[in-house]
């Protein structure tokens, strides 16, 4: 694991010449093109007593974090919501009702065609975004491309069956992304549903609803009959308010990939949701590596339409290439700047597809942004009892200055899920008397997620306390 000492000097916004300087004044003479290890990298992050966040790409690319909104341009806008659950729970079920009450209520008429999410007016007229990615790779990988595009999750849970390993899976997902969650107890027609055993049940996920003294709103459903969806849309628009989500919609817009494609008429198309600003017909565009312009704005009823304003999905054509989902979509001056920024990009990408574990570098420098640390894991073991007991001994490690965070616990193989959540949360995993299934190991390699087996809890917690000592560095 090297960087060279330019590399670090553009990270940190400093001369490399600089560096050098102070590289030869710790006894190592190298140049700005040499590589250096990344404990003598740490050393000289915290000479020039940096707490960078993210540091820029040169200056050619897009600093879309640098560019703020002032307070008084923000407006309300729509929740984007994301449907999450057990297999069979009724994700799709839902979603095809969902669109149903809205496709009569807006009276569009006609077979609305598959675009990637969907707005549903509430009684009131408040709008809601949903998201169509059932499943929760989906939410997890946009996550781990550092698109957090979901508000509010919809834990979907059959009122028959119960908590189930999916169901817990999405809430660890929720939590580690701090999204908040609303529970919809599907299948309420069924004669064997027992919506209160679900309540109960989520209280040993920590997910306290209502009724049960807590904070988490539930709903009784059936997607199957259509009952109880305008009271889930109602939650939903009540929990979007306390939220007081807002951004603000008269700039060149952004907007995050969900999905694209080629299409065989229309060339390539990308399900986008605007996350801020308008986006109109003729924006010049980079997405990724990708640039264009705006020839054909779609909205989710399969109208063309001039633009779209924040937490609208509509389909974007004109891009010269397919974008990757997750990828972030801006509005720049005109074609010649997108062009630039793609070309910027895929040379960019190029050139890291062969240097050495990047992410270990931000992992440093993210660590560096935060005053108290996080350590987060994932912890796998083969029995109920060992998980609890590796918990209750990490839980115990943290203090005030660094805390461990585990993202997500369970009992058996490690699954391809833990490793997407493990590579977007950068934690490694934690496998106690367990290995990886066949995917698993595949996906590991290819996302260069860390991986920790024991088989001693003591020899556990001792490793870890270490990696926690040092994260903190010598000063603490
Ligand atoms: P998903 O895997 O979570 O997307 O679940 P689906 O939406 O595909 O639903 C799985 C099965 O449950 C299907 O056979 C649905 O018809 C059925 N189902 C979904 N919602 C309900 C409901 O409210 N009541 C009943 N009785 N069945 C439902």
């Amino acid at each position: 694991e090297a960087i060279t000492v330019q590399e670090l000097a553009n990270r940190m916004a400093e001369k490399g010449a600089d560096l050098v300087k102070e590289l030869f004044s710790l006894g190592m003479a190298v140049t700005v093109n040499q590589t250096i290890d990344q404990d003598t990298a740490e050393l000289l992050v915290e000479q020039f007593g940096h707490n960078i966040q993210k540091v820029s790409d040169a200056d050619i690319d897009i600093k879309a974090e640098e560019d703020v909104d002032p307070e008084e341009t923000l407006k309300p806008r729509p929740p984007v919501v994301t449907i999450m659950g057990h297999v069979d729970h009724g994700k799709t079920s839902l979603l095809d009702a969902l669109r149903g009450t809205n496709v009569t209520r807006g009276e569009a008429g006609g077979i609305t065609q598959h675009i990637g999410s969907y707005q549903v007016k509430t009684k009131n007229g408040d709008k809601i975004t949903f998201l169509d990615t059932p499943g929760h790779a989906a939410f997890t990988e946009m996550r781990a491309r550092g698109a957090n595009v979901t508000d509010i999750v919809v834990l979907v849970v059959a009122a028959d069956d119960g908590i189930m390993p999916q169901t817990v899976e999405a809430i660890s997902h929720a939590k580690a992304a701090g999204t908040p969650i609303i529970v919809a107890i599907n299948k309420m027609d069924k004669e064997d549903a027992n919506p209160q055993k679900v309540r109960e049940r989520l209280l040993e996920q920590e997910v306290i609803v209502e009724a049960m003294s807590g904070d988490v709103q539930d709903v009784e459903i059936s997607a199957l009959k259509g009952t109880g969806l305008d009271e889930l849309l109602d939650k939903i628009a009540l929990q979007a308010e306390l939220m007081e989500l807002k951004a603000n919609p008269d700039r060149a817009a952004e907007a995050t990939v969900i999905e694209a494609q080629l299409d065989k008429g229309r060339g390539p198309v990308a399900s986008v949701l605007v996350t801020r600003g308008t986006l109109k017909k003729g924006d010049a565009l980079v997405a990724g590596t990708m640039s264009g312009r705006v020839r054909a704005i779609i909205d989710d009823q399969g109208k063309q339409i001039k633009e779209a304003g924040p937490s609208m999905p509509v389909e974007v054509l004109g891009l010269g290439g397919v974008p990757n989902a997750g990828d972030q979509l801006t509005v720049v001056e005109n074609e010649q700047r997108a062009r630039e920024v793609a070309e910027y990009r895929q040379d960019k990408a190029n050139e890291q597809r062969t240097a050495l574990a990047p992410t270990n570098f931000d992992a440093m420098f993210a660590g560096l942004a935060n005053k108290a640390i996080e350590f987060p894991l994932l912890v796998r073991a083969d029995v109920q009892g060992s998980v609890e007991a590796i918990k209750t001994a990490l839980t115990n490690l943290s203090n005030d200055d660094i805390k461990v965070r585990i993202l997500h616990s369970g009992v058996g193989a490690i699954t391809e899920n833990d490793v997407t959540l493990a590579a977007a949360g950068n934690a490694p995993i934690i496998g106690f008397n367990v290995r990886p299934n066949a995917k698993a190991r595949q996906q590991i390699e290819r996302e260069g997620v860390r991986m920790m087996y024991y088989d001693v809890i003591y020899h556990l917690t001792e490793e870890i306390a270490k990696e926690m000592a040092g994260e903190l560095g010598p000063e603490r």
